[in-house]
């Protein structure tokens, strides 16, 4: 095992959240950003609409709130609400002071509005706001003295034990994998911040890039942390199917400028919207991806059809450049053809307990991003409001970092030694690709109590084999993550089984309506 390095703050993960409590803690720590593959890889980099901060005259913090407590559905946690509302428009003072080109109208921010969302408030940079926004985070911090990246180096577990007087663990750092080597290296400062995003590849059509594996919350779930409603999982209703083009999401807008969905021919070629709900296509995510969902399975169909090709060419090269020439990469002509959709996971709303600095039950830990559940979001996430959380939370944590007194790092724990055989890669990915096929149609848009249940012995049985794998074998990333999503399934079937009611993004057929009183689930590891 190669040593260990030596740094205050070891950052995992270089997405928005990262690179923001990265950059907070520059100037009077030195940190180490660990990111799986290279720097600019993970969801904040897809991000397209924007983000949503109080900046028109019109608006107000109070109906910024009331807006994210109605997407909520009643699972809000009203001072990390306030939290972040309160603290978006400083983020974007931020973000323009560093140099992030947003787009403007006479001179001004130029704010969009979004489904959910009362007033105007979204900040964007045209339709790619999180690659401006990454790219001027990134040049900060390649700039910065006190932050060295350690790019392709994947976290294979926190180093976590008790510690402290009243037995609550300590982390002590964590051990990652270096893809150049392929080695496990130890990192071993006194802080340790999780900022590995969402887990979206643990179903079969995902927006998520393919870094969304869920390893922050799989592995402070193991190292003692609690994790809360990870049973809602936002499905986006449209993204492209077709086999070569993973993960592209096809935009609302397309719905909002006339775009109707159908059934392929093979199904008798309808337009199925309005029988399930009189505002159609305009109908809010979570209804048009429930009946896309039911329409796929009533036909037995692996997508339907967005036709958009009523609007004249010149519209769309104007308003849709980007999805005109993605999709006629795949030889679809928007122009002419319907586009194959099929609904997909797009955000983990639950994840990793944190109270409003970012702290985790685990000394030493911090938890921010997409990887925590701070309670913002509830049973159902407000668009745009997951970049601004990713800023307000890490610059809180660094803060909070700063501010306290810094302990020793513990001592240095050996990593197993390593094994001379790897696992077969055909094995690997056969069982995840089995378990992302489980997740879709047995804990996906709708769900059942006999669906959960059988998904549940399932992944149980997946877990002992990948335990005794990951026990065997030398360690890989595409083992790694195998482990990781197989534990972030258990927990999202857990939550699943355990919430017998639907609401906001968990719908259960065998309990169609909302209970009376709900609590957000949160479920403790055995020991903690
Ligand atoms: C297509 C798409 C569009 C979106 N549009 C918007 C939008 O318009 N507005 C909005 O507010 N939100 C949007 N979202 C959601 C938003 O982009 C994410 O919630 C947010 O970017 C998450 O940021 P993050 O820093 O927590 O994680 P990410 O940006 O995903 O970064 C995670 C980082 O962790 C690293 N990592 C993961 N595992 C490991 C490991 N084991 N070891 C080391 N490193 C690891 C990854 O490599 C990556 O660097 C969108 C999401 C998608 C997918």
């Amino acid at each position: 095992m190669a040593s260990s390095f030596d740094f205050d703050v070891l950052v995992v993960g270089s997405g928005l959240a990262g690179l923001t409590a990265a950059l907070h803690l520059a100037p009077t720590h030195r940190v180490a950003v660990l990111t799986k593959r290279a720097v600019s890889d993970g969801a904040s980099q897809w991000a397209q609409g924007g983000i949503a901060a109080v900046l028109d005259a019109q608006d107000s913090i109070d109906a910024h709130i009331d807006d994210t407590l109605v997407a909520g559905a009643g699972l809000c946690d009203l001072p990390a609400t306030r939290r972040v509302v309160e603290g978006a428009p400083g983020c974007i003072a931020w973000l323009r002071e560093l140099g992030v080109p947003f787009s403007l109208e006479g001179g001004e921010l130029h704010l969009t509005r979004e489904g959910g969302h009362s007033r105007r408030r979204i900040v964007h940079a045209a339709d790619a706001t999180g690659a401006a926004v990454q790219r001027t985070l990134i040049d900060a911090a390649r700039r910065s003295a006190g932050i060295r990246f350690f790019e392709h180096h994947t976290l294979v577990d926190l180093i976590a034990g008790g510690g402290t007087a009243y037995g609550a663990p300590v982390c002590a750092g964590a051990y990652a994998l270096d893809e150049s080597t392929g080695e496990v290296v130890a990192f071993h400062p006194p802080v340790t911040v999780l900022a590995t995003g969402g887990a979206g590849r643990v179903y079969l059509h995902t927006t998520n890039p393919g870094t969304a594996t869920g390893d922050g919350i799989a592995a402070a779930w193991r190292a003692g942390c609690r994790v809360s409603n990870m049973e809602f999982i936002q499905f986006h209703p449209t993204s492209l199917c077709h086999p070569e083009a993973q993960s592209f999401l096809i935009s609302e807008a397309v719905r909002g400028e006339g775009g109707v969905l159908r059934l392929p021919a093979s199904a008798g070629g309808r337009r199925f919207m309005p029988a399930h709900d009189p505002r159609a296509e305009l109908a809010p995510r979570d209804v048009v991806a429930r009946a896309i969902d039911a329409e796929m399975k009533k036909h037995r169909l692996d997508c339907v059809l967005l036709d958009i090709s009523h609007q004249s060419a010149d519209f769309l090269h104007h308003h849709f450049p980007n999805i005109l020439a993605r999709c006629a990469q795949y030889g679809i002509d928007i122009t002419r053809d319907p586009i194959p959709v099929v609904p997909a996971a797009h955000y983990t709303c639950g994840g990793v307990v944190t109270d409003l600095q970012g702290r985790t039950d685990v000394a030493g830990l911090y938890a921010v991003g997409e990887t925590a559940c701070t309670g913002l979001h509830g049973a159902n996430r407000l668009a745009s409001n997951s970049l601004v959380e990713c800023m307000v939370f890490a610059r809180a944590a660094a803060r909070q970092i700063a501010d306290t007194p810094a302990r020793t790092a513990s001592g240095a724990r050996p990593w197993r030694s390593a094994s001379a055989h790897a696992a077969d890669p055909r094995g690997i990915a056969d069982r995840l690709d089995g378990l992302r096929r489980l997740m879709w149609e047995r804990v996906g848009i709708v769900r059942t109590g006999g669906d959960l249940d059988d998904a549940a012995g399932r992944i149980a049985e997946l877990r002992r084999e990948t335990e005794a794998l990951y026990g065997s074998a030398r360690v890989t990333r595409d083992l790694v993550e195998l482990r990781n999503l197989v534990q972030v399934a258990d927990l999202i079937v857990q939550s699943a089984r355990s919430r017998l009611e639907s609401r906001g993004l968990h719908y259960r057929l065998d309990h169609p309506h909302p209970a009376r009183r709900a609590a957000p689930t949160l479920l403790a590891p055995l020991g903690a």
